[in-house]
C-alpha cells in the first residue's frame, strides 16, 4: 500500500506539472531545432540560364534552415519547375511543399531589358517560397524586383524576407498554403508602380482557389 500510495502521488505530481510541461515547447521555440521541409526543382527546361538558377537556389539555401531546396534527381518530379519563356518573368505562388508542381517562367523579356539573370531567379523562387510582390521598393529587397530598377543586381533577400519564408515553413508545416496555384504577374517595366500585383497572404488564405 505504501508503494501504490506513493505512485498515485508521483502520478499526482506530474499531472499538476503537466500544464508548465505544455507551455515550455512555445515559450522556448527559437531553442528547438525545426523540422525541415525539403522541396526540389528543376531546370532543364531553362538550360540556358541554368547558371544563374543554381546561384539564385543556393543563396536561398544559404538563408535559409526550415526549407532546403534541391535540385531534382534525374528524372524525378520537381516540386518547382523553371521554364524558359518568350514573355516577362512571372511564377506560380507557394510555398511550395513536397509533391507540389509549380512553375516560374523565366521570362526572356526581362532578360533582354537586362534584369540581373541571378535577381530574376531569386526574384521568381521566392514567389515559390511563398513571398509577394514588394512594389515598388528598393534594391534591397529583393522581392521589390523590377521595381528597383535594371541597375539592381541585388539577388539576395532582405532578413524581412527570410523571416517570412522561414515562418511559412516553421516546424515543417506550411501555414499559408492556400494561395498556392496563383500565377504573380511581375510589373512590366515602364508601367506607374504604386499599385498592389498580387493579392496578399490574408486575402488569398480567405478564399482558396
Ligand atoms: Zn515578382
Amino acid at each position: 500500500m505504501l508503494a501504490r500510495t506513493a505512485v498515485r502521488t508521483a502520478i499526482a505530481g506530474i499531472t499538476l506539472l503537466l500544464p508548465l510541461v505544455a507551455v515550455a515547447p512555445s515559450a522556448s521555440a527559437a531553442t528547438v531545432a525545426p523540422a525541415q521541409v525539403t522541396i526540389t526543382y528543376d531546370a532543364s527546361q531553362a538550360s540556358e540560364y541554368a547558371d544563374a538558377i543554381a546561384q539564385g537556389i543556393a543563396i536561398w539555401n544559404e538563408q535559409l534552415e526550415n526549407v532546403q531546396i534541391d535540385e531534382v534527381e534525374p528524372g524525378g518530379d520537381p516540386d518547382v519547375s523553371f521554364v524558359a519563356d518568350p514573355g516577362w518573368p512571372r511564377a506560380e505562388i507557394g510555398p511550395a511543399m513536397p509533391g507540389d508542381d509549380l512553375t516560374v517562367w523565366f521570362g526572356k523579356e526581362g532578360v533582354d531589358e537586362g534584369y540581373d539573370l541571378v535577381r530574376i531567379a531569386a526574384h521568381e523562387f521566392g514567389h515559390s517560397l511563398g513571398l509577394y510582390d514588394n512594389k515598388p521598393g528598393p534594391c534591397e529587397s529583393l522581392m521589390s524586383g523590377s521595381s528597383a530598377g535594371v541597375e539592381c543586381t541585388n539577388p539576395v533577400p532582405n532578413a524581412e524576407e527570410v523571416a517570412a519564408v522561414e515562418d511559412m515553413y516553421a516546424g515543417g508545416l506550411v501555414r499559408q498554403h492556400a494561395g498556392t496555384g496563383k500565377i504573380v504577374v511581375e510589373q512590366v517595366t515602364g508601367s506607374p508602380a504604386p499599385k498592389r500585383w498580387s493579392v496578399p497572404l490574408d486575402e488569398a488564405t480567405a478564399s482558396p482557389s
